[in-house]
């Protein structure tokens, strides 16, 4: 068999819609080859969805194509351009750090971005390396993997290699590729750059093309104006991710608008993590010191960069730009009574509530209001309500929070639905285990300090399914010791 052959023999289907974009879009280059490629995680399941043969990817064949040594067939490598508002400045961005290797297209006929990140330097690096380390590309595969399982929309992790080279932070450490797999990795910042850096026809180009690519299948296209579709579209599925998000305590820490999709994923895992004591305050972002990305700012930071996406686009919305303005408000301020709506509908559901009253807000915020009074864990205050297992935190020992119990009790006895229906949909929606930090941080000290995977495979297996309710989940439920301090996550460049 030659090389070529077996390269196809492993399930590559690649295609590149996005090269076909004008040029100013992207800039073509190969990854920078490494050393000595080691790979430590293959995302078995997934490389199966893919379409890819999981020995044929575990050879070293395939290991080179992880590692950017080799460009599998049909490859059209490139790195793309994009701008973002960074903390509110304005900025020209890019992958300069990573390589889109293209599309895969699966056995089923979706399309995925394949995309190296880590792989060296393009044109967008300006001071960096181009590379990454091998602990915050863990944590990104830990927190995706995770996320993928809680059924929240997000880009997914294909692989992780050690590169066999190091990389200089702080100190030195061992380097590492992560093979990203996306819907897209089109950004809001994607569309500034277009506006900033292109001409109307360049940003047409984009809209038409995200237009074809994410929603194909939604009737938008045949309205009369195609590119205000496009904005409305987006702002639903970003009011549904970031709902989402809110509903299990996620806090993405860096939701600058070259981090936010236009696919409605999520993408970016820098400083990303879960809140433990319910505090819509909470950041764990060292460089996030003005709580800009804090937990209860996340909606409205969404809202702010959608409105940049919506100025963007106002050139393609109408000729006369007070008109495309004001179209162009009217179509954002629909963005928090969609969130309003599906997070009313998570919070009901995690209560076990089926139909709809006018009091279920308050029902809801008064408890939300008990847990912060009380530091109430966010996730085991769920966990502990699904399963009727009132005892061990000091929220459920108080007058107040008996008073709000039998309301809720009272409030679930109100719809048509049995207890037991009830309790299923509790069970569906409050995740009896998540990302817990100490845990996370644990998984990675192994890998990186003693190069052992099995403290991190033990995790994502239990990450695996986290509605299941287990025996095996329960120590991974127990909050880190208030004494350790408060939590810090790192940009993880
Ligand atoms: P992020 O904070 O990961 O969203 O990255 C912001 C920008 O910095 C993007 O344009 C990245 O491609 C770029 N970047 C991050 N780390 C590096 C690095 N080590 N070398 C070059 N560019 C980087
Ligand atoms: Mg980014």
């Amino acid at each position: 068999m030659t090389k070529e052959q077996e390269v196809n023999s492993a399930g590559w289907n690649l295609d590149n819609s996005y090269g076909r974009l004008p040029e100013l879009f992207y800039s073509r280059l190969d990854s920078t080859p490494v050393d000595e490629p080691e790979l430590i995680v293959l995302n078995e399941s997934l490389a199966e969805e893919l379409g890819l043969d999981v020995e044929y990817l575990k050879s070293e064949e395939g290991v080179r194509i992880f590692a950017g040594n080799k460009t599998p067939k049909g490859s059209d490598p490139l790195a793309q351009a994009y701008a973002g508002h960074q903390f509110g400045h304005f900025t020209m961005l890019g992958d300069g750090r990573a390589i889109l290797l293209g599309e895969q297209i699966t056995p089923e006929g979706e399309r995925f971005d394949i995309q190296l990140k880590g792989s060296g330097r393009t044109p967008y690096s300006r001071g960096g390396d181009g590379r990454a380390a091998l602990g915050p590309m863990l944590r990104e595969h830990i927190m995706s993997e995770a996320m993928h399982a809680l059924g929240i929309p997000t880009n997914r992790s294909l692989a992780v290699v050690i590169t066999g080279e190091p990389v200089y932070r702080e100190t030195e450490l061992p380097g590492a590729i992560l093979t990203r797999v996306a819907a897209s990795h089109l950004r809001v910042g994607t569309f500034q750059f277009a506006a900033g850096g292109g001409e109307k026809e360049d940003l047409k180009a984009l809209a038409d093309y995200t237009l074809n690519r994410h929603f194909a299948n939604v009737d938008i296209v045949e309205e009369e104006n195609r590119y205000l579709s496009l904005l409305n579209e987006v702002i639903k599925r970003q009011a549904q991710l970031i709902a989402k998000w809110q509903l299990v305590g996620f806090i993405h820490g860096v939701m600058n608008t070259d981090n936010m999709t236009i696919s409605g994923e999520t993408i970016d895992y820098g400083p990303c993590a879960f809140m433990d004591t319910y505090d819509p305050a909470t950041v764990f972002s060292s460089i996030d010191r003005q709580g800009r990305y804090a937990y209860g700012n996340q909606p409205k930071i969404g809202v702010w960069n959608l409105a940049r996406l919506a100025e963007t686009l106002l050139p393609l919305i109408h000729d006369d730009q007070e008109k495309a303005v004001e179209i162009a408000e009217e179509t954002l301020s629909k963005f928090s009574q969609l969130y309003r709506k599906e997070w009313l509908e998570g919070m009901r559901a995690k209560l076990g509530i089926f139909n709809e009253e006018q009091e279920d807000e308050a029902l809801i915020e008064d408890l939300l209001q008990l847990m912060e009074k009380n530091k109430a864990d966010y996730t085991n205050t769920f966990r502990a309500l699904t399963l009727n297992k009132l005892e061990g935190m000091e929220l459920f020992k108080t007058k107040e929070f008996n008073e709000w119990y039998e309301k809720w009790q009272g409030r679930r006895k109100r719809q048509e639905e049995s207890d037991e229906s009830s309790n299923d949909l509790m069970k569906n929606s409050n995740p009896a285990v998540i990302p817990r930090n100490h845990r996370v941080e644990e998984a990675l000290e192994a890998a990186e300090k003693q190069g052992d995977y099995s403290v991190m495979e033990r995790l994502l297996d239990v990450l695996s399914d986290p509605f299941n309710y287990s025996a095996v989940q329960e120590e991974y439920c127990i909050p880190q010791d208030p004494s350790a301090g408060p939590y810090r996550t790192f940009c993880g460049t």
